[in-house]
């Protein structure tokens, strides 16, 4: 069921927008249950709808909610792309609960014709830069490439990667993606320079799989909660939408990462917030 606000939004809030899909998953499926499940833990009453940064996410008009997307196999991507566009035409900044990584690509096929400039900060363990896997170039471990080959954005920045090989490695330099690996951390000072507008890609298992075990590809040796939540908070410039994806429910022990996941969430709320007052 959509749950569309009934009151006023202020210009350019955060819309939430669920992406069921994992069709595009290369080793486990499940992604395509989060949203309605990190919904349910952000609205959990154990914590209140405050953000870190002094943002109150309850109060009315502060954010909309546009319900989950129904998708067909057969034109999912399409279908995205045109939601992710009409959030953005009606003045919006979508905030996209994922589903598998591969949905980035169409969403930032919506946000990059509308964007100059535009600059996405990729948490992740993974590059996500195959030129194809498995077979699939739309795999979920592909979409950087198909977004970096259609010059949808300026800059790619990718933060707690862990997974590099020689491929990967290749494309990187070809494509001039700046990867912060995990060694480099912390790394608040390259974040903070970063100038607007900004997308921000959260792949959950950034993450080490000690904080956050519902995720499809559990690589040891990631951030805790902590420095994650404090790299985005380095964020400093406009931040015009954002996604946070890859949670598996059918990997996750008691609910843990789903609360991981409504935390992230929340911030990064916040910190849409706060941008568009600046
Ligand atoms: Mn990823
Ligand atoms: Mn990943």
């Amino acid at each position: 069921m959509p749950h569309r606000t009934a009151k006023p939004l202020l210009s350019a809030a955060p819309a939430l927008l669920g992406i069921p899909f994992d069709a595009n998953s290369s080793y486990l499926p499940g992604a395509a249950g989060a949203p309605p499940l990190i919904r349910e833990a952000f609205r959990c009453d154990s914590s209140n709808l405050w953000a870190e940064t002094g943002v109150d996410l309850g109060q009315d008009g502060v954010f909309a909610d546009a319900g989950d997307l129904v998708l067909d196999a057969g034109d999912a991507f399409a279908h995205i792309e045109r939601a992710v566009g009409d959030l953005l035409d009606n003045g919006h900044r979508p905030v996209c609960l994922g589903g598998d990584h591969s949905i980035t690509y169409p969403i930032l096929r919506a946000f990059g014709p509308r964007f100059k400039d535009l600059t996405i900060v990729h948490f992740d363990a993974h590059p996500d830069l195959y030129d194809e896997l498995q077979g699939n170039r739309y795999s979920h471990a592909c979409p950087f490439a198909r977004v970096m080959e259609e010059n949808l954005v300026k800059r790619l920045v990718q933060i707690g990667i862990r997974t590099m090989n020689g491929h990967q490695r290749e494309q990187a330099d070809r494509f001039g993606v700046e990867v912060i690996g995990m060694e480099d951390l912390p790394a608040f000072d390259r974040l903070e320079k970063i100038k607007g507008p900004i997308y921000i890609s959260f792949d959950m298992d950034v993450l080490d799989p000690a904080y956050a075990p519902g995720i499809s590809h559990r690589e040891p040796g990631g951030m805790s909660v902590r420095e994650a939540l404090s790299h985005l908070h380095a964020i400093a410039g406009a931040i015009v939408g954002a996604d946070i994806v890859e949670y598996n429910p059918r990997q996750d022990v008691s609910q843990l990462t789903a609360t991981v996941a409504a935390k992230i969430l929340k911030e990064i709320l916040g910190l849409v917030c706060r941008s568009r007052t600046r």
